[in-house]
């Protein structure tokens, strides 16, 4: 096939991932990336000698990152050293208590038994269960374009669907084996914080639980930018052409095809587009209305997975009682999700995160110093004002200093604040969302926004509003799925 001119609009990670493999195909491909760094929503940045990662914090499946390195010859011990965090978290749940969650099986097993008796034989059963609905989603249905329900045929897959119960109810799952507040807490919080309340998730995401309590969380040393470098590195060995601080301004059409792309008021010509920004940023502001897959009225129904508020807080002084993840759930759970997903509001009494990465990693605060991440989920769309940050900022020091028995507020040396505003203005994310999508059971494979724009025949969208759905490996599995269908499309052109 005869080189073709691609260009890749946005450099997270599904836009990373859709350039190397496009490249490896022996395309020109072009990544055009409006912020000066590269990463989208995992960028970093340094103030005062702390290093802060601006987004990602939990490393979940690392065979798939790994698949990625191997696909080009590399691992990704070849670019950093990988982690194994022990205890792999740690949940408030209340005044002066408070559980490790350990990285050993054995030692979760042991935990489940003690807060529940009888439980640690239904935790076999649940993680049995959570591994094949792994198994079957990474070998059948996660690299599926989700185009059309005849991707879904084949007899076995269907067997397996339908024995594994993937569409059920997660949360009925979840109660059925456990009944202690603590443990369902434990078991619901990652549909939780990746995108949806647990009544409605399917319970093919109890994988979510596999993947972090049996496969590990890992941390990638130098902070979650190592991943993004790293990826970088792949794409420009296979020649990819980065440009930063270029936002794409708008796609020509003709015969139903782009021809070119705007850049700072620059034409260029291309034979295909591969969209990583929000999807809908794409259709709403750089194709004209006729072209579009879908309107308003459509993205406003959809179930988007929450916003966050962030602080960015450098500490001078060490803090013994934080783990490098802690889960402040010493609030109502209902209620919270409530406000995400129901009622959307600020929330009266959050749950929140506080990631410490300066636990595992000293390099990222100066000596003696704490690099504190703290994240309250929050729903898109909200309205974001100085004076709102500055309430919650009190309210969320507030509950952190009287879990470590401390106080913080004289010591915070670098305190920087990050929330809906921002997600727009700088990823033009609609309503401000952090993790795109929620995955419902109505938003799960060919209920996504499509990955093909049924009027533009070279135009691809991928990432977490598309198949898919939200995380870094599901965004990195995303682009590699974009990269075959502008491959394959590209194939058919020119014979
Ligand atoms: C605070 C936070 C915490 C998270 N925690 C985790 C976690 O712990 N673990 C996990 O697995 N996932 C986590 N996620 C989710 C994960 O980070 C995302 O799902 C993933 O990074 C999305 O990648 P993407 O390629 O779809 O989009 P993005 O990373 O948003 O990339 C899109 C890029 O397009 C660019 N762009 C937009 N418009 C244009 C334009 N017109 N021209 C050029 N460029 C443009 C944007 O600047 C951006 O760089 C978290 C996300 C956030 C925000």
């Amino acid at each position: 096939m005869k080189n073709k001119k691609t260009a890749i609009i946005g450099s997270g990670f599904s836009g990373l991932a859709s350039a190397a493999y496009l490249a490896k195909e022996g395309h020109e491909v072009h990544v055009y990336e409006k912020n000066e760094q590269l990463g989208g929503r995992a960028r970093q940045f340094e103030k005062d000698g702390f290093v802060f990662d601006m987004g990602p914090s939990w490393y979940w499946m690392p065979d798939v990152m790994e698949s990625f390195f191997n696909d080009f010859d590399a691992s990704a011990n070849d670019y950093y050293e990988l982690k194994e965090l022990s205890p792999a978290f740690s949940i408030v749940y209340g005044k002066d208590d408070e559980v490790a969650i350990p990285s050993d099986y054995n030692e979760l097993r042991a935990l489940f038994e003690s807060i529940e008796p009888g439980s640690s034989s239904e935790l076999d059963q649940f993680m049995d269960d959570a591994q094949k609905k792994y198994e079957v989603s990474f070998s059948k249905l996660i690299e599926k374009p989700g185009i059309s329900i005849l991707e879904y045929l084949e007899f076995d897959t269907i067997k397996q669907a339908l024995k594994l119960n993937l569409f059920s109810s997660y949360q009925k799952m979840v109660h059925r084996k456990f009944k202690h507040a603590k443990l369902r807490a434990l078991m619901e919080f990652p549909v939780l914080f990746l995108g949806a309340k647990p009544k409605d998730t399917p319970a093919l995401y109890s994988l979510m639980n596999y993947a972090g309590l049996k496969l590990g969380t890992h941390y990638p040393m130098g902070g979650f930018h190592s991943l993004v470098k790293a990826m970088v590195s792949v794409c420009k060995k296979q020649g990819v052409v980065f440009h930063t601080n270029s936002e794409v301004e708008n796609l020509k059409v003709k015969h139903n095809q782009i021809i070119s792309i705007c850049v700072d008021g620059e034409t260029i010509l291309v034979d295909g587009v591969i969209g990583s920004a929000d999807y809908h940023h794409i259709e709403s502001k750089l194709i004209d209305k006729e072209y579009r897959n879908y309107d308003e009225k459509y993205w406003a129904k959809k179930t988007f997975a929450p916003s966050s508020l962030i602080f960015y807080l450098g500490v001078k002084k060490k803090l013994n009682k934080l783990k490098h993840h802690t889960l402040f759930f010493d609030a109502d759970f209902e209620e919270h999700s409530n406000e995400i997903y129901d009622n959307k509001q600020w929330p009266k009494d959050p749950l929140f995160y506080v990631c410490t990465p300066s636990k595992t990693d000293p390099n990222l605060a100066p000596k003696g110093c704490e690099n504190l991440f703290v994240l309250m989920p929050l729903a898109t769309g909200l309205e974001d004002t100085p004076e709102l940050r500055v309430k919650y900022f009190k309210l969320l020091l507030n509950r952190l200093e009287s879990h470590i028995g401390e106080s913080l507020s004289d010591d915070i040396i670098v305190n920087e604040s990050y929330c809906i505003k921002d997600f727009k203005a700088d990823y033009n994310a609609y309503g401000g969302n952090a993790y795109g999508l929620a995955n419902t059971l109505n938003q799960t494979a060919i209920f996504k926004p499509k990955m093909v724009n049924q009027k533009i025949s070279n135009l691809i969208y991928t990432g977490q509003l598309t198949v898919p759905g939200p995380g870094v490996p599901p965004s990195i599995i995303s682009g590699k799925i974009s990269a075959k269908l502008l491959t394959q499309h590209l194939k058919n052109q020119t014979l």
